[in-house]
């Protein structure tokens, strides 16, 4: 008689407690998860955010080495924050006027300004 009582647990454990603990197991956890997304705290975000996109791997880079040129690389003028790629067939300059990037030349009013980055 305790030999069925004994399978009996066994099998209730196996059928019922398992696949009910499995399913709380789940529920708990995503529920967890919903909730510790809910109260993450928003991104800080502010207007100059949308100059520096993830994306941009930004070097430290003074002028007074080179101006490299390459096909990921660009210039970025801090004072009008426009981007010019270091590679170019044509001359271009930034808004402001500050940098200038041509096919042979590139250069800036004040270089202190201006920010290498890879993208
Ligand atoms: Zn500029």
């Amino acid at each position: 008689m305790a030999a069925y009582f004994v399978i009996f647990l066994l099998v209730f454990f196996v059928v019922f407690l398992v696949p009910v603990a499995l399913l709380l197991g789940t529920v708990l956890t995503g529920l967890i998860a919903i909730c510790s997304i809910r109260h993450e705290p928003p991104p800080p975000h502010n207007p100059s955010d949308i100059y520096f996109p993830p994306k941009r791997k930004y070097k430290t880079w003074s002028a007074r080495h080179s101006w490299p040129r390459a096909s990921g690389l660009f210039y970025k003028c801090d004072i009008c924050h426009k981007s010019l790629p270091s590679e170019t067939t044509v001359a271009r300059e930034c808004g402001c006027g500050n940098l200038f990037v041509g096919p042979e030349h590139i250069g800036a009013q004040n270089s202190m300004e201006v920010q290498l980055y890879e993208e």
